[in-house]
C-alpha cells in the first residue's frame, strides 16, 4: 500500500534530531507517510524547516514563534517577517497561549499570538496553535479574531465542549501520541465523537511519543500508532483512517495532491 499517512505537527529540524535526521526521516516514509509538516518554533527553526523543504518536496515547513519563546518577539519579528515574505510555508504557527507557567508573561503571549494573526491574514495562511491551560482564553481571543483562512489546535487534549466551541470557530483538531496513553480515558471519550473531516493526526516529535514508544524521543513514522488508536475508536481501519486524514491535512494546509 502506498502510504498516506500525514504526520500534520513535528519538529523535525529540532536539535533532537541533528544526529539521524535523514534516517528519521527515510524510516516515517517506510512507515508509510506521505507529508510532514515540519512546525518551527522560532526564526533559526522556521529557516531550517524551509531550507529541509527545499531538500524534501515531502515536507512542508510552517514560520513561527512558540508562545513559550514569545519574550523574543522584539529581536525574531523582523526576520520572521521576511522569512515569511518568501511565500514559501503552508502555516503559520506554531503560536498560541501557553499559561502553564505564565511565563513570558501573558501579554507578551498574546502581542505574539496577533503578531502571527497578521501574517497569516496577510498571507492567507492557516494558523497552528499551541494551547496548555489557556483554552477559554484563546478560544474568547479567536471569537474577537476570526481565523483568516484555517487553522489548528495542535495536540488536542480538551473537554467535548471546548472541542464543539473550536470546531465552531473553524478550527480542526490534531490529535497526537497523547490518545494512546492508558490515562487518557476522557480524551478517547472526547475524541471518539469528533467529527472525522475535521481531525488530523500529529506527532509533535521529539515530544509526545505514542505507546508503544512512550517516554522516547518521538518520530513521524509513529504517528501511525496515533492512527491505530483512532481507527479503534472510530471502528474502522487504520487506512481509512490515514486516507481520511490526509484529506483533511491537505484541506487545512491547502495543499494539492
Ligand atoms: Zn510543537
Amino acid at each position: 500500500m502506498r502510504g498516506c499517512w500525514w504526520d500534520t505537527h513535528a519538529h523535525v529540524m529540532d536539535q533532537a534530531f541533528a544526529a539521524d535526521g535523514q534516517e528519521v526521516l527515510a524510516q516515517a516514509w517506510d512507515a508509510g507517510l506521505e507529508g510532514i509538516i515540519a512546525v518551527g518554533y522560532d526564526a533559526a527553526t522556521s529557516r531550517q524547516a524551509l531550507v529541509m523543504a527545499r531538500r524534501e518536496p515531502r515536507l512542508y515547513p510552517t514560520v513561527g514563534l512558540h508562545p513559550q519563546n514569545a519574550h523574543q518577539l522584539t529581536d525574531q519579528r523582523e526576520a520572521l517577517e521576511s522569512l515569511a515574505a518568501t511565500g514559501s510555508f503552508v502555516a503559520v504557527g506554531e503560536t498560541g497561549l501557553d499559561f502553564h507557567y505564565d511565563d513570558p508573561p501573558r501579554e507578551a503571549q498574546e502581542e505574539a499570538l496577533l503578531f502571527h494573526w497578521e501574517l497569516a491574514r496577510q498571507l492567507d495562511l492557516p494558523l497552528i496553535f499551541h494551547v496548555r491551560d489557556s483554552a477559554a482564553h484563546l478560544l474568547d481571543w479567536i471569537g474577537r479574531h476570526p481565523l483568516p483562512r484555517a487553522g489548528v489546535w495542535h495536540a488536542f487534549t480538551g473537554t467535548r465542549e471546548e472541542a464543539w466551541a473550536a470546531l465552531n470557530l473553524g478550527l480542526y483538531l490534531g490529535v497526537g501520541g497523547i490518545l494512546t496513553f492508558k490515562n487518557a480515558r476522557d480524551l478517547r471519550e472526547v475524541v471518539a465523537d469528533l467529527p472525522r473531516e475535521r481531525v488530523v493526526v500529529e506527532t509533535d516529535a521529539p515530544y509526545l511519543a505514542p505507546v508503544p514508544h512512550r517516554g522516547k524521543r518521538n518520530q513521524p513514522g509513529w504517528v501511525v500508532e496515533t492512527g491505530k488508536a483512532l481507527a479503534a475508536l472510530w471502528d474502522t481501519t487504520p487506512e481509512e483512517v490515514a486516507c481520511l486524514t490526509r484529506e483533511n491535512a491537505r484541506a487545512l494546509f491547502g495543499i494539492r495532491p
